[in-house]
């Protein structure tokens, strides 16, 4: 395609968007091009057809993205002077892919993050391509206005939304009431059932609508009561979690992450210093501690200390999050840094990192101030892999599967069922919503495999009546994979 008059070289980028939530996909270039966060983009060839075919093949090269996607032009250009001092000129166009896509990077970038369009702005490096996503909204909004299926408009008609708040109060009771919703669950964690009577009666209160109470609390981020638990409801309120972006709503849902205000970030520092924590260190923290990231990141650095935080995949909203099941952020940085130090409180987190990563982890409590000795990870894999050794002798297998929408992992069950059966094993698949020891007693099975929550097999193994492995660890069993070097099962 031949350059207009005034400019050298034609350019264009694509913001890949995906819907319920609304999310825009960036990338990030690495190191020796200054670790920015970019939407991706390319020159335009001399042999690409138009700007569209052009933006087809970088995405095609760049994420791995097929190239039967129809662009959408958002007569937005920026023209400046290339690194080759001649005139280029950017043509910026929308991409909708399903919520499903993992992008398969190039080398051009060396990590990935699906992102609210606030926090997308707030990431973007250059201020063109903050204006050309505020196109693409603004493109998006005109077609909510004409179209009532969009993901930007708010009736109780949209598709369901992930709506996000940091604490109770009156941001949530503004965003529900602008939710024009009929009736509201809450569903609270384990810890919080004593107030969930009062909690619910403020928000009836606040809101104006009926507020019932589910009865079961969450087992984790990734279990929401379902229709048939929560009838004729069409909004959650969940505590205590973030969005798990790779898991789908049947409803809107408020999350409300219950952020910690409090800890100070230069004592929390001293503190690490002075426990010997090494000076390269990845940070990790638990959703509730993610807004003192920041502050403590720059105490860390003003005592010397070098942080890194990584981005985890689609199962992470943010960067520098721990989820019980998926460790990535972590793993990202794990090649960079002497140790984790995790920010937070409780050892659920210190644990499954420690499981996740080879590093010593260190774990800081925010709130009491106090720092914990790193995990004996040697001491955790090697009870594992006991575990797995006293089921060599099993022939009789169980796969545990969870319809529930975060825990479903059926195509790995019947992956693993395959391949123990080749190797003559007896294997069948359990099916449930819930994975519950008590459904498993009196069965003729030596052991069991579980694809759901992983940590059902790390953490309450002891509550069942056959050895729980997870899903590395089966194929251990079965004599497909080593017990060294043990892996976690990061569930994607
Ligand atoms: S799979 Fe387990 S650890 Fe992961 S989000 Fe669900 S409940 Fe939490």
């Amino acid at each position: 395609m031949a350059a207009d008059g005034a400019v050298d070289q034609e350019c264009v980028e694509g913001y890949l968007f995906a819907r319920s939530p609304l999310r825009v996909l960036l990338v990030r270039r690495p190191p020796r091009r200054g670790r920015i966060w970019v939407p991706v983009s390319g020159k335009v060839d001399p042999k690409d057809r138009d700007l569209a075919s052009a933006l087809r093949r970088e995405l095609a090269e760049e994420t791995g993205l097929d190239e039967s996607r129809s662009p959408v032009p958002l007569d937005w250009s920026v023209r400046f002077e290339g690194p080759d001092g001649r005139r280029w000129r950017l043509h910026a166009f929308g991409v909708e892919v399903p919520s499903t896509f993992v992008p398969r990077l190039s080398r051009e970038h060396d990590a990935f993050a699906w992102l609210a369009p606030e926090r997308a702005r707030e990431r973007l490096y250059y201020s063109d391509n903050r204006e050309a996503l505020d196109r693409l909204l603004e493109v998006l909004r005109d077609q909510a206005s004409t179209d009532s299926t969009s993901p930007v408009g708010r009736s109780s008609e949209s598709p369901p939304q992930a709506v996000i708040v940091p604490r109770l109060g009156e941001a949530l009771y503004a965003a529900l009431r602008e939710g024009h919703h009929r009736k509201i669950a809450l569903q609270v964690p384990a810890g919080l059932v004593r107030n969930a009577h009062d909690l619910a009666a403020t928000i009836r209160e606040a809101v104006g609508v009926p507020v019932v109470v589910a009865s079961r609390p969450c087992f984790g981020a990734c279990d929401f009561p379902s229709p048939s638990e929560t009838p004729g409801v069409d909004a959650l309120v969940v505590l205590g979690h973030a969005p798990i972006p790779n898991v789908p709503l049947d409803r809107t849902t408020y999350f409300v992450e219950m952020r910690e205000a409090g800890g100070d970030p230069d004592a929390l520092a001293a503190t690490v210093q002075a426990g010997g924590v090494p000076p390269r260190v990845g940070l990790v923290a638990s959703v509730q501690h993610l807004d003192l990231v920041e502050p403590f990141v720059a105490a860390l650095q003003k005592r010397g200390y070098t942080v890194r935080i990584g981005t985890g995949d689609r199962r992470l909203q943010y960067a520098a999050q721990a989820l019980g099941c998926n460790y990535t952020t972590a793993e990202a940085v794990e090649h960079d840094v002497d140790a984790f130090l995790f920010l937070g409180t409780g050892r659920f987190h210190p644990l499954g990192l420690a499981f996740a990563v080879e590093k010593p982890v260190w774990s800081i409590d925010p709130l009491r101030g106090e720092l914990d000795p790193p995990i004996d990870r040697g001491q955790l894999v090697r009870r594992r892999q006991l575990l797995v050794a006293t089921t060599r002798g099993a022939r009789r297998w169980g796969i545990l599967v969870s319809t529930l929408a975060g825990q479903n992992r059926s195509p790995t069950a019947l992956t693993l069922q395959a391949r123990a059966r080749a190797r003559g094993f007896d294997a069948e698949l359990f099916v449930s919503d819930r994975i519950d020891p008590r459904d498993l007693e009196g069965r003729d099975v030596d052991a069991y495999v579980n694809t759901a929550c992983p940590r059902i097999a790390l953490d309450d193994s002891d509550l069942y009546p056959r050895p729980v492995l997870t899903v590395p660890e089966f194929l251990m069993a079965i004599g497909e994979a080593p017990l060294e070097p043990y892996r976690f099962d990061t569930y994607h």
